[in-house]
């Protein structure tokens, strides 16, 4: 383990040079500054285990370091003691409010700031420690509502997370009576897809049916996962003819893609339904709407879109 590295401020000479010996004797790399100013630059630019803070300093008061020390967001962590010839209780109380973290009064009795130092670094370890664990536990909760939103193997959204989003779409443009457009996608006999060349392979035609919807769409809308080879867009702010361009894009692009692993090409059929409907007054009456039109679009053929 590295030597703990404590930052000594004192102006006095000889004091300075008493209490520096004691430190690095008992174990510490100390390095000595003689002014607040000094201090807080060295706080800064270096990695600092703990300050001894004399009160009485040349530019500023020890106090004022504190202070200071403890506002910044890099420097509020390093514990502080002061060491001082001041000691009635209402200076104490002036040092532990401006952030010092112990006050130990000059002349010091060295086992007794030997045992405060090592009381403060010991405090400090256990803080570290646990923003250390505060961090990792953030990154596991950011990783865990990450995955309880999306759909595993295409990485898209998940049915859970379009219903909510769709939810408060959906409430949005009821209140502000704006547009907003739903499409059912369902592949066109994806089944023989797999039947013909496994069902690794389907999968992976699913991976890229998912890329190139998104593609075809903008940063505004969402698409998810419906169900195994079925997709859901919504379009926000878009009305009938806006959203049927953009599945007729779909419908194309995919038609004309060349996928991975199969030598034939894939269609889908399109369900379309749009708000404001009077018939349409709730979200899961949107999702119906287009999932029936997507039944007619398979009814009449495949490849083909159909609007509500
Ligand atoms: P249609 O044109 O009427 O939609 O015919 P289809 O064959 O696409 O529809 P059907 O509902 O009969 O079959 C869907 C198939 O999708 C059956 C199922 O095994 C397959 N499937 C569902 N989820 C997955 C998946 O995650 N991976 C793979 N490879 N296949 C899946
Ligand atoms: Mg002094
Ligand atoms: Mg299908
Ligand atoms: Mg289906």
């Amino acid at each position: 383990m590295s030597k703990a590295k404590i930052v000594l401020v004192e102006d006095d000479t000889i004091q300075a040079k008493v209490t520096k010996d004691y430190l690095e004797t008992s174990g510490y790399e100390v390095i000595w500054v003689q002014n607040g100013k000094s201090a807080i630059k060295t706080a800064k630019t270096q990695h600092i285990d703990l300050i001894l803070l004399d009160l009485v300093l040349p530019d500023l008061d020890g106090n004022e370091v504190a202070r200071w020390l403890k506002n910044n967001e890099d420097t509020k962590g390093i514990p502080i003691i002061i060491l001082t010839v001041k000691g009635s209780t209402e200076e104490k109380v002036i040092g532990l409010e401006a952030g010092a973290d112990d006050y130990l009064h000059k002349p010091y009795n060295e086992i007794e700031l030997n045992a405060r130092i090592y009381a403060c670094l010991r405090t400090k370890a256990l803080q570290d420690e646990l923003r250390v664990k505060n961090r990792q536990l953030e990154e596991v909760l950011l990783r865990v509502e990450s995955l309880a939103i999306t759909d595993p193997l295409t990485g898209l959204f998940n049915r859970r997370h379009f219903e909510t989003t769709l939810e408060k779409e959906f409430n949005r443009s009821i209140r502000y009576l704006s547009p907003a457009s739903c499409l059912m996608i369902d592949i066109d006999y994806f089944k023989k897809i797999n039947d013909e060349y496994g069902h690794h392979t389907g999968d992976v035609v699913l991976k890229e049916v998912s890329e190139v919807i998104k593609d075809c769409i903008r940063e505004i809308d969402t698409v998810a996962r419906w169900g195994g080879e079925e997709f859901i867009v919504l379009l926000p702010e878009t009305k009938k003819e806006a959203s049927l361009q953009a599945a007729l894009r779909i419908l194309r692009v995919i038609s004309e893609h060349k996928f991975s692993g199969i030598n034939r090409q894939i269609t889908v059929s399109i369900g379309l339904a749009n708000i404001p409907e009077p018939s349409i007054d709730t979200a899961e009456k949107l999702i119906n709407t287009a999932d029936l039109a997507l039944y007619e679009a398979k009814a009449k053929g495949r490849n083909k879109i159909e609007v509500a």
